[in-house]
């Protein structure tokens, strides 16, 4: 039984059409004969390339899922956001009969998706204020055949977002239609995904994509969210094998657990950004106007008697034109800290010192470990550690704390078996990420430092020389401290010596295995701290290279 909502949104004939019969996943166990696919894998592939992909991907589906907070049977996956926008006209609208409802300014994909299918446009521009015109939309809905409303939210270009209220506004005066809310860029708004409005609003359909906060735009990989009718609906018109392996591989990799506090973090710091350079652009000569944006840019009006262009020009920036909306209008990304310094540094609102930022992000999977570290040694928060092991992340901890650092790890690692690859692991990857953020170690301090603790006493000396060299002398009573084994100690900073190739060289004594232990990482942060602290730009070497 079709619903009333899918009889009334469907092109008849895509409602009736029985879709091309995709194979599934590959199966292990049965001698699959039924694709023509070729029995060898390509040479020197390292991915089983000759099997055609499902068309859509049991453990991707599910990690959406969860990552947008619905059930899997609410999700489609395409080609970027663009490819579920393409589906979704192919879907509802019929050449020259039915009609699109559109908000500009706005992305402008939707026009360009519409005339490709020949579906009628009707402009029901946003208000002065970027304000969404609610009682014209319903009219206009009322009075044409229309059946699909793009509204996005946060907009892009204005940045201006759409309150809940008014979108389920919408959706219930216009039951005929849907209602397609493009959230390309909601991770860095205020307020929530509406995803958890699906369930009860049959029409609303929602646009995520990975593209703008996850760092894949590469990956060209679109999540549409909408009630199952509806996602059985797009499927008809679905390519039979839309993602490539490699892509579902790389994707599931990249939004494996242990990375999500770091896009966290970075998602965080792109918000912090955008308040700054928006700060910083309101007391520019150069600007006109600029307005308040939810999103990962700013739109701003340049003033037009400047050499703002030749300014932009001869420091490389390339911004996006939107001249057509009026003239000076441009929409600027948020970049990175120093590269939005860059940019300010153009509009002459250049922050006091724009120092080098030394930050840097690891992340490692393997068959035993799947382990993920930020380090900023220009912040000294976050400090967040979840290896499994509550001791080493106290551990941890006291290496960040005292050394000055920020610190996100997460680690998930084979305990079952023992302590041994998830300790050893998390010591490579935090070497690696602490050399790699060290940079050109230019005015590091480079040097040591004796720490008691009660009863017990450790003194580390570091030399980040830029070579590995380890020396070790404690005795430490007790086997371990709960999960957390004794011998773990040493080559958990033997093996960070290594990746940091810095000379480490440690020494403790005491009574209590705890206080040992916790005195040498403790030590160790501290002896970091003025070996990591910057003065000036001098290279702390005789040879002028380190
Ligand atoms: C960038 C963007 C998209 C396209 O996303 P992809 O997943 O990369 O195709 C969709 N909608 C809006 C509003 C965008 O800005």
């Amino acid at each position: 039984m079709m619903s009333k909502l899918i009889k009334v949104i469907a092109r008849e004939e895509i409602a009736k059409l029985n879709p091309y019969a995709a194979r599934g996943a590959a199966l292990e166990n049965v001698l699959q004969l039924d694709a023509n696919e070729s029995p060898w894998s390509a040479p020197g592939s390292q991915v089983l390339l000759n099997r055609y992909p499902a068309q859509q991907p049991e453990a991707l589906v599910s990690r959406m899922a969860a990552l947008y907070g619905v059930s899997s049977d609410k999700i489609l996956l395409c080609r970027g956001a663009d490819e579920g926008i393409d589906l979704l006209l192919r879907a509802t609208c019929g050449a020259g009969k039915d009609a699109v409802i559109i908000t500009p300014p706005t992305f402008g994909f939707y026009a360009v998706a519409a005339k490709i299918q020949g579906a009628n446009i009707i402009n029901v521009p946003l208000g002065k204020e970027f304000e969404l015109p609610v009682n014209a939309i319903i009219d206009a809905a009322k009075s044409n055949p229309v059946k699909l409303i793009f509204l996005c939210s946060p907009n892009n270009p204005t940045g201006s977002v759409i309150q809940r209220e008014e979108i389920l506004k919408i959706a219930a005066a216009c039951p005929r239609q849907l209602i397609i809310v493009d959230e390309a860029y909601v991770e860095f708004a205020y307020k929530p995904s509406l995803s958890a409005d699906i369930s009860a609003t049959e029409n609303l359909v929602i646009l995520r994509t990975l593209s703008k906060a996850y760092s894949l735009a590469a990956a060209r990989l679109g999540t549409v969210l909408a009630n199952a009718p509806i996602i059985e609906l797009l499927r008809k018109v679905l390519p039979p094998y839309p993602l490539a392996t490699p892509v579902i591989d790389e994707v599931k990799r990249a939004l494996s657990s242990v990375n999500m506090a770091i896009f966290a973090e970075r998602i965080a710091r792109l918000k912090s950004e955008r308040e700054r350079v928006f700060a910083a652009l309101v007391r520019s000569e150069f600007i006109e106007q600029i307005w308040p944006s939810e999103a990962n840019f700013l739109l701003v009006k340049l003033r037009h008697d400047t050499d703002i262009n030749r300014r932009l020009q001869q420091c490389s920036i390339q911004l996006r034109d939107f001249s057509n909306l009026d003239a000076g209008m441009v929409r600027i990304s948020v970049g990175s800290q120093e590269q939005n310094n860059v940019l300010l540094a153009a509009f002459a609102v250049a922050p006091e010192a724009i120092d080098s930022v030394r930050s840097a992000v690891i992340s490692r999977q393997t068959k035993e470990t799947q382990i993920s570290v930020m380090v900023d040694l220009e912040e000294v928060e976050p400090v967040q550690i979840d290896t499994g092991i509550g001791f080493f992340d106290h551990m941890l901890e006291q290496i960040a704390r005292h050394g000055g650092f920020s610190l996100v790890l997460n680690a998930k690692g084979d305990l079952h078996i023992d302590d041994h690859h998830t300790v050893e692991d998390c010591a490579i990857v935090l070497g690696q990420a602490l050399f790699e953020a060290l940079g050109d170690r230019a005015g590091i301090g480079r040097y040591g430092f004796t720490l008691p603790m009660d009863e017990a006493q450790a003194r580390v000396a570091i030399d980040l020389s830029g070579r590995a060299a380890f020396r070790f002398t404690a005795e430490i009573p007790e086997a371990g401290v709960s999960e957390f084994s004794s011998q773990m100690v040493s080559h958990f900073f033997e093996t960070l010596s290594q990746q940091l190739k810095a000379a480490i060289h440690i020494e403790a004594e005491g009574k209590n295995t705890h206080h040992i232990i916790e005195a040498i990482f403790k030590g160790f942060g501290r002896a970091l701290r003025p070996a990591l602290n910057r003065q000036g730009r001098v290279i702390p070497s005789s040879k002028g290279s380190l």
